[in-house]
């Protein structure tokens, strides 16, 4: 094994080489996916392609396949995106994590037709100035909808890029993202379909190059692979260093009015979980708050909260372990619905727990919402 200096990049003739195998291989082996069939790589629809990009960043293939369709049967353009709500684009995200990329696609739809008169960009640079679109981002969707030879890197790539060179530096390290992108674009330069070689890599890494037991016996790059030559595989690339998760304490309450309604709150538009709609909730970074004090969230009227919690769970966000506990409430008659609104900086509104789809909501918030299905009806009555 060995570091990585900005000089391992192949020689013409070997990123040529590479560049006609990666072609070869994925003309052969690429999975049908749906934002692949809006045109092949490098000529492909470029708003399917922004929607897919923003939706796959850190999810898997599978689950975003489902809510891909549905996104966009609901917004079929970019100008059907930035005229809608940004609530409607929130609530079509529920399930897939991650809702600072709902809200950054929006607000980078609205500026595509504010400052590019509704084209999406081609360059690299135009790209990088669209609201949650970063280096990777702008490279795919210059690479695969406008066909650009610029370097495609994700952590499939990385890992790919790394065995060949048989380095096992850390690939957070800022000289090994450096050098990986030099190898990478030398190969894209070489290469007569740049697109088809780009997707082609990160094909590779998620389907052949995996991080544990890849199949290096059905890779295309088996010969110029120095990590397989030397049974270095399973060594590199080395594991990211995580920082240990911190812990948030949640405590719910479950509302409910005469009519089965329930009094949801929307969140604030930054930190975990930003403008999405929750029973609600008080936050604490070192432990749970009294139950007295889910009864103050409404001062100017006297709510009582159950004296045991009727559900208690554990939701793992990528930085936190959040720690929940569900209470309820009975709404004594002489008490107006409308007075739990308030007046104060706090959105709230009273939802049909059926309509909860038509709001943003968390996944764990979507759970406590079952909870009150199946349980929450004895427990209120
Ligand atoms: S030979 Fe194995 S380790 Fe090397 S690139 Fe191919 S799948 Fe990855």
């Amino acid at each position: 094994m060995r570091n990585l200096t900005q000089t391992d990049t192949p020689t013409l003739h070997d990123a040529a080489r590479i560049a006609r195998l990666m072609t070869a291989w994925h003309k052969k082996h690429a999975r049908d996916l749906p934002w692949r069939q809006a045109g092949a790589p490098g000529h492909r629809d470029a708003y399917q392609t922004l929607v897919s990009e923003f939706m796959l960043q850190q999810t898997q293939v599978d689950r975003v396949v489902p809510l891909y369709h549905a996104f966009l049967a609901r917004f079929p353009t970019i100008s059907a995106l930035a005229a809608s709500d940004q609530q409607q684009v929130l609530a079509l995200w529920s399930g897939l994590g991650y809702y600072r990329r709902a809200i950054h696609l929006h607000k980078a739809a609205i500026a595509i037709l504010e400052q590019f008169s509704g084209a999406i960009p081609h360059s690299h640079k135009d790209l990088l100035s669209l609201p949650g679109v970063g280096q990777y981002t702008a490279a795919a969707i210059a690479c695969l909808a406008h066909n650009s030879r610029d370097p495609i890197i994700d952590g499939n790539v990385t890992r790919v890029a790394l065995r060949i060179l048989s380095c096992d530096q850390p690939p957070q390290l800022s000289l090994t993202k450096a050098a990986v992108t030099d190898f990478v674009s030398s190969i894209m330069l070489s290469a007569r379909d740049p697109a088809m070689v780009g997707e082609g890599f990160m094909e590779l890494g998620a389907v052949i190059c995996t991080p544990k037991a890849p199949s290096c016996h059905a890779c295309p790059l088996a010969d110029s692979c120095s990590a397989h030559g030397q049974g270095l595989v399973d060594q590199i690339p080395k594991p990211n260093i995580k920082p240990a998760k911190r812990n948030l304490y949640c405590d719910s309450l479950i509302i409910k009015d005469a009519a089965d309604a329930i009094l949801i709150e929307q969140r604030p538009d930054s930190g975990l979980w930003a403008n999405l709609w929750q029973t609600p909730t008080i936050e604490r970074s070192d432990q749970h708050a009294a139950r007295q004090e889910l009864a103050d969230l409404f001062d100017s009227c006297p709510v009582s909260v159950s004296r045991c919690s009727l559900a208690k769970f554990e939701h793992q966000t990528t930085h936190r372990r959040v720690f929940f506990r569900v209470f309820t409430s009975n709404l004594p008659r002489s008490i107006d619905p409308e007075s739990l609104l308030g007046t104060g900086p706090v959105t709230r509104r009273w939802i049909d727990p059926l309509e909860i789809d038509t709001v943003g909501i968390s996944n764990a918030q979507r759970r406590i919402i079952c909870i009150l299905g199946h349980n929450a009806a004895r427990s209120l009555s």
